[in-house]
């Protein structure tokens, strides 16, 4: 069977590595001069590559979530990566790394498998076209036509790359908008000073006074608008009603001092009646974020300095662009898919980040990509795939 996999990051390198294991003659298109260029930039440059406790909470509630999820478990997908010589570790919180904890060594694996096995790479190609013909299908890459048996769109989204042309591919009512996700947003009320200033908060986003989600974690204050892990899981909320064309008056409130209750707190700061105010804050919180507190809450009570710094209120504004968001909210649509086989109407394989999937951050996205891939093979083949190394 004669397979083009047109995208050379984790899910078309996953599938085309379980396909030439399984005996198919495999070409892979990548428009890069190399491929897993994203790969290489994950998780600072440590590929957090997938995730213990990953769950489809985790995920938009797009329904292949489940089926990916439900097929692809998590010793599965480790048994994968050892199988491409990826051994991982996991931290605390379930992160999964490769024990060289390097991204790039990630993507000399994966490539060392396709060589290994006899894939083709065709680099600095980008594919333009698709087209059933006779019992198959052709690609069409530059001048070259392939003809191919399976065709297979793993051609990633905008999310820091150039913006993959997928009108040539996917039947045009399989696609929803694109947004970038998580990514850091552009907020108002943020203050010079703060710029730069690393938090732990507690972090909940209303939308109208109604609560729509809460994270725990390091918050990173920009001259722009605020960043970190939580705010860019909680911009994917915001990302995931604009695909479903929601808009919101939304709001970033952040309780800065998480470990004292906001009586506790009060009590403390009556405590230090008569102090000046720059130092009411003083064993508490950082100075900067204390004079910002302070500021912001003018001549008030110990109350209102205690209610301000448990609810430190940043109106949004933005979410910034492409070229700051990790992962793409929208994308094609799993519901003009066949649930099993991953085959969109004409006849094409979508996996990966091209889908309407995203995940929070955590190695949840690499995860899916690769999982994706595998789980439109049998068990048999993929079973066949890992016994090789
Ligand atoms: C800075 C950053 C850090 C991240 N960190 C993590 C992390 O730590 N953990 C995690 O789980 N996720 C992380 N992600 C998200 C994760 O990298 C992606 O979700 C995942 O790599 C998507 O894999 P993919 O194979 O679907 O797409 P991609 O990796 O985007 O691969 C698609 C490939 O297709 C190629 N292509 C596109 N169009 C064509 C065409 N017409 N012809 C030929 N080639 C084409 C592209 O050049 C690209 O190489 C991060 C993302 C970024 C940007």
């Amino acid at each position: 069977m004669k397979v083009v996999v047109i995208g050379g990051g984790m899910a078309g390198l996953t599938y085309a590595v379980v396909s030439c294991k399984n005996g198919y003659d495999v070409t892979v298109v990548e428009r890069n001069a190399r491929v897993g260029k994203k790969i290489a930039v994950t998780g600072n440059g440590k590929c957090n590559i997938g995730n213990a406790n990953v769950d489809k909470s985790c995920y938009n509630s797009s329904e292949i979530v489940q089926r990916v999820l439900a097929e692809i478990s998590v010793e599965e997908y480790r048994e994968f990566l050892r199988s491409c010589g990826i051994f991982t570790y996991q931290d605390g919180e379930g992160r999964m790394y490769p024990l060289s904890d390097s991204a790039s060594n990630v993507v000399d694996c994966l490539r060392f498998q396709l060589e290994k096995y006899g894939a083709t790479l065709i680099l600095n190609a980008q594919a333009t076209a698709f087209a059933k013909e006779g019992n198959g299908y052709v690609v069409t890459v530059g001048e070259r036509k392939i003809f191919c048996d399976k065709a297979v769109l793993a051609c990633g989204s905008p999310s820091q790359a150039t913006a993959p042309d997928l009108i040539p591919f996917v039947p045009s009512n399989a696609l929803t908008p694109v947004v970038p996700s998580l990514v850091p947003v552009k907020v108002r009320n943020m203050d010079g000073v703060l710029n730069g200033l690393r938090v732990k908060a507690n972090v909940s986003l209303y939308n109208d006074g109604f609560l729509l989600g809460q994270q725990s974690g390091e918050v990173l204050f920009r001259d722009y608008g605020l960043s970190g892990i939580c705010i860019l899981d909680l911009s994917a909320i915001i990302a995931r009603r604009a695909v479903a064309r929601k808009e919101g008056n939304y709001i970033f409130a952040l309780d800065v001092v998480p470990q004292l209750s906001e009586w506790e707190l009060a009590e403390t700061l009556y405590g230090r009646r008569g102090w000046q105010k720059d130092k009411l804050f003083y064993g508490i919180l950082h100075n900067k974020l204390a004079e910002h507190i302070v500021k912001r809450t003018g001549n008030a009570s110990p109350a209102d300095y205690a209610h301000t710094a448990k609810f430190l209120t940043f109106p949004f504004e933005k979410l910034l662009d492409w070229s700051m968001s990790q992962v793409t909210a929208g994308g094609v649509s799993a519901r003009y898919m066949d649930q099993r086989t991953f085959e969109l109407s004409n006849g094409i394989v979508a996996l990966g980040e091209v889908l309407n999937v995203d995940g929070l951050c955590g190695g949840n996205n690499l995860y899916f990509a690769s999982a994706s891939a595998l789980c439109t093979f049998t068990k048999e083949q993929r079973k066949r795939a890992y016994s090789l190394s």
